[in-house]
């Protein structure tokens, strides 16, 4: 397996409060991605252009863009579901790369962005084409690709035709989205191996919710089957608004950990995710799911200390 190198986009800024009932600050959104920069992060999702009727959270996309550290080796992701937010999103002249997504049903294609699933293939490939256009680079998520809140189970030769289509549009990557947790590492190892084979040389990224405490697996599992990159969310915030029941994103500390102790590298220092994840406790006023930020440091001593 080619796993000595896994990179991470943290997720957290938009997956992870997108679902917050309390609105967030900006000042606070754009203090989580100075400490994700800090810590490492160089590809950080940091908005969605949605409807903010829909989605109050993220009603300040343009505020966060416009304050956004000055970084050339960060690659920062806006979310869009249509042309209108990739209009947005190009606009504010921040954002590198645009992040659509597509879903594997119709019915929860249909509760998360009023389109059925073919539709969401092709609002897709026309957003990256529009990216394309404006210089930008595009990837694509395929969501419920796991399995649907609606609809159930989803079959793998859907996800296949979904990511077969969407190649032709030219994206960066594409990932499939556990966006219920609902996935199991055999399942996930399956799926991520059969994608791969399908895009390459594009590669595959991965999107785990934790709902049932099988993220972490997951995450093991992707990246054994050949997944290059992995997102995660700080603290392990995180749910969809439109998917009943929801949970947090895999934590990223906790990805970090688990990927570092095992001999791959992510670029991230641990510890300052650790002190970072800490700090959107207190903002959160509440323990976050993240388990590392909250075990002792291991190990104690450090070699040379
Ligand atoms: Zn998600």
């Amino acid at each position: 397996m080619d796993t000595a190198r896994i990179s991470l986009v943290e997720v957290g800024p938009r997956d992870g409060l997108q679902n917050e009932k309390t609105i967030i600050s900006s000042a606070n959104k754009l203090t989580l991605i100075e400490k994700a920069i800090d810590a490492g992060a160089r590809r950080i999702e940091v908005t969605s252009f949605v409807n903010p009727n829909r989605v109050p959270q993220m009603a300040d996309a343009e505020h966060v863009c416009a304050n956004l550290p000055d970084r050339p080796d960060v690659t920062y992701i806006g979310l869009v579901m249509n042309a209108r937010g990739a209009d947005r999103a190009i606009a504010t002249g921040r954002i590198q790369q645009l992040g659509a997504v597509t879903v594997t049903t119709d019915r929860f294609a249909m509760a998360n962005q009023g389109q059925t699933s073919d539709e969401s293939v092709k609002a897709a490939m026309g957003i990256v084409r529009q990216a394309q256009a404006a210089g930008l680079s595009a990837q694509v998520t395929i969501a419920a690709a796991f399995g649907c809140p609606f609809e159930g189970e989803v079959a793998d030769d859907r996800v296949a035709t979904m990511a077969q289509a969407l190649v032709e549009a030219g994206p960066v990557e594409i990932a499939l989205a556990d966006t219920i947790g609902v996935g199991n590492p055999a399942h996930v190892a399956r799926l991520v191996r059969r994608i791969a084979t399908i895009i390459a040389p594009i590669p595959v990224r991965v999107h785990f919710h934790n709902t049932r405490n099988t993220g972490l697996a997951n995450v093991w599992a992707a990246v054994e089957a050949g997944a290059n990159v992995v997102d995660a969310s700080l603290g392990g915030l995180g749910g969809c608004p439109f998917a009943p029941g929801a949970a947090g994103n895999v934590p990223s500390e906790d990805v970090i950990y688990m990927l570092e102790r095992a001999g791959i590298e992510t670029n991230m220092n641990l510890e300052k995710m650790i002190s970072a994840s800490r700090w959107l406790s207190e903002i959160m006023d509440r323990k976050l799911p993240g388990m590392v930020a909250h075990a002792p440091a291991f190990p104690a001593v450090r070699q040379g200390d």
